[in-house]
């Protein structure tokens, strides 16, 4: 799986994708993040990405013309050396009015190749880019942040634990949201994680529950069946 990020602040995603299990996925070469300045995409000396909104309005646009050379860029030229031409890439504009970003979508998208991530930044993005660019339009959730940088962390880092290597199964299907694939129809489960202690057993007064302390297997699952959301 290779991701594409598209930004205008690059120096961003340094530290959080140097670490921990998305550095180690990396590592193992099942995930590969490029991370590409917009300004490069540019032809002026200023290397301007963005612009005053037509019709007036507040705060700056970013240009539709740098979002489509860095796109066509990651498509036609990236392709070569690391993904098969023929591969599966899907375009996606971080956006606060997309499409809501869940489990059942992250396991969807870890099936691609290659996913471009356009994260917008000010005003937002010249509608073009959603219209004639991006194949999905994704919100991380009902709020503002100032950017697209850390919707598109969020999404890597969902996508990336579902790749094969990445994590152990085991991890995968007992958790939150974790899914089976029956007859290759995908099925979320949409209950809640039980409840998981570690050493001390007792702290500050506060218990683990006897069950768990039990070595009773029969009772232990009975116990986290039980205790799932
Ligand atoms: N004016 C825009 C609006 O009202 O929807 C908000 C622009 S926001 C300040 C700047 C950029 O941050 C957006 O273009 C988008 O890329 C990103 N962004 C902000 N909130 C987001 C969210 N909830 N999900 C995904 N991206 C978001």
């Amino acid at each position: 799986m290779t991701f594409d990020i598209i930004t205008i602040f690059p120096n961003i995603f340094d530290s959080y994708f140097k670490e921990s299990i998305i550095r180690r996925a990396q590592e193992r070469k099942i995930v590969k993040i490029n991370i590409r300045n917009l300004r490069d995409y540019t032809k002026d000396k200023h290397k301007t990405v963005d612009d005053k909104p037509y019709g007036g309005g507040p705060g700056m646009i970013l240009k539709v013309e740098p979002i489509f050379k860095a796109v066509k860029n990651v498509r036609i030229v990236g392709d070569v050396g690391d993904v098969k031409k023929t591969s599966l890439t899907k375009t996606i504009l971080l956006s606060a009015k997309g499409k809501k970003f869940d489990q059942k979508m992250a396991y969807r998208f870890s099936k691609l190749d290659r996913i471009i991530l356009i994260c917008g930044r000010y005003e937002g993005v010249d509608e073009r880019v959603a219209q004639h660019i991006a194949d999905e339009e994704i919100s991380i959730g009902d709020y503002i942040l100032t950017g697209g940088e850390l919707p598109a962390m969020i999404v890597v880092d969902a996508i990336s634990r579902l790749m094969p290597g990445v994590i152990k199964e085991d991890s995968l299907r007992e958790e939150t949201f974790s899914f089976k694939n029956k007859r290759e129809k995908l099925e979320i489960k949409i209950e809640k994680e039980y409840p998981q202690y570690t050493r001390p057993e007792v702290f500050r007064g506060w218990r683990t529950p006897k069950t768990l302390l039990s070595g009773n297997h029969k009772k232990i699952e009975e116990w986290k069946k039980k205790h799932r959301g």
